[in-house]
């Protein structure tokens, strides 16, 4: 086993077939509904907007009844939320927008074609019937599916909603993350760094990346490398947590007891993945709550929760839109793919012509967290790519 690596597709493939909805839903106020997964689909009960209305400040007029160049009864002020009365044949209405069209107008002259005449106005421009009308469910017919169950729900997405009246969605519950940090050499800041000690850094990241996810992240705190507390922590884990993601310890060191843990308190479905950084990465269960085992290098662990476990735990929150952007740009760098698909922290930016340049972080290092900070990307450079400068690379946008 120790020879054979998983290649990153299959993996991937493997993982979203095992991946289940793991959560029940709930009603909660429209608000608090953004960043959540929607668990029904959102049907229109009536159209938006509900009837015809000015697009613009200006007159309603009946196009076929007025000329321009002569001065024209106003009969009507119509601001919005008000409804004005039918238009008098020959006159024209002041109009606002968003206001209902009067009954008998056709079309409006806005503001900046006309000209004030006394109490009369002139019209510059000879108005088309349909001019500056929002017809009525122009936006949304009444009956439409607005929004879909499996929705990571956006704030235009809540705006959307409220357009169509509704105040509350349904929702998935959160998905419980346990998160824990295996390694002697963790702290959590701000103690005092002893020798040989780093900051658990990786508790942060990750519960920071569950949490931009919209799930609730549970801190399992820092577990000793012994085989004893790891078994403890994962036990407490699964208890806790609909999903554990830890952090180091999976690697093939003495120290590394992740692994066999997970093999004793249930399975080991996946372990190596064809990847640079994070070939460490494990998946399994512990009973049945599902289990991975990110590397401990930052960056690893990063890169991996990105590409791997980031798209099963959106499944098991119930969302189906879990695949990052991806675009493309050329390479200013060089690059020899090797025996592993390959991740560079990269920055991605367009000129105004809409070319873009990929940048790559000077230190490549899988400890390197501040390439990660920098990127805006993860170049993807398949295994064996030979990358010159000017080579298009593919780019799967951070967040
Ligand atoms: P491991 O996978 O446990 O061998 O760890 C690999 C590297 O990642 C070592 O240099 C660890 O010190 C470091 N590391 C492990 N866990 C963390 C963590 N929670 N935060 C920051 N660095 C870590
Ligand atoms: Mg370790």
């Amino acid at each position: 086993m120790p020879g054979v690596l998983i290649p990153v597709d299959e993996a991937i493939a493997q993982l979203s077939a095992k991946a289940k909805l793991l959560v029940g839903s709930e009603k909660v106020p429209l608000l608090d509904a953004v960043g959540r997964v929607l668990a029904e689909d959102i049907v229109s009960p009536n159209a938006v907007p509900a009837f015809d209305n000015s697009a613009m400040d200006g007159y309603a007029v009946c196009a076929a009844d007025v000329c321009i160049d002569v001065p024209i009864k106003i009969s009507d002020r119509i601001p919005a939320g008000k409804v004005g009365k039918r238009l008098e044949t020959g006159t024209v209405a002041r109009i606002f927008t968003g206001a209902p069209m009067p009954e008998g107008a056709d079309a409006i002259v806005i503001q900046e074609d006309t000209e004030q005449s006394g109490d009369a106005i002139v019209l510059k421009v000879a108005p088309a019937k349909g001019d500056h009308i929002r017809r009525a469910g122009q936006d949304i017919e009444a009956g439409k599916t607005i929004l879909t169950k499996g929705r990571r729900l956006r704030p235009q997405d809540i705006g959307l909603a409220a357009s169509v009246g509704c105040n509350e969605l349904t929702v998935y519950q959160k998905l419980k993350v346990g998160v824990m940090s295996t390694g002697d050499e963790l702290i959590d800041p701000p103690a005092k760094l002893g020798p040989g000690q780093i900051y658990n850094s990786n508790q942060y990241t990750l519960q920071a990346l569950v949490r931009q996810l919209g799930m609730e992240s549970v801190d399992l705190g820092i577990v000793a490398d012994t085989p004893d507390a790891t078994e403890a922590a994962l036990k407490q884990g699964a208890k806790l947590a609909d999903c554990i993601l830890s952090s180091g310890g999976v690697s093939v060191g003495e120290e590394d007891h992740v692994k066999a843990v997970v093999e004793k308190l249930g399975a080991l479905d996946l372990w190596r993945l064809a990847i640079k950084p994070g070939k460490p990465l494990a998946y399994g269960r512990i009973g049945d709550t599902p289990f991975f085992g990110l590397p401990g290098n930052p960056v690893s662990g990063f890169v991996t929760f990105m590409l791997i476990a980031r798209g099963y735990l959106l499944r098991c929150q119930g969302c189906t839109e879990t695949e990052l952007t991806t675009v493309y740009g050329a390479a200013n760098f060089t690059a020899k793919g090797g025996l592993r698909r390959e991740y560079f922290r990269v920055q991605i930016q367009f000129d105004q012509n809409g070319n873009s340049q990929v940048t790559e972080y000077s230190n490549q290092g899988s400890g390197v967290m501040s390439s990660v900070s920098w990127a805006n990307g993860l170049a993807e450079i398949e295994i064996g790519q030979a990358v010159k400068p000017g080579d298009q690379v593919k780019v799967l946008l951070l967040g």
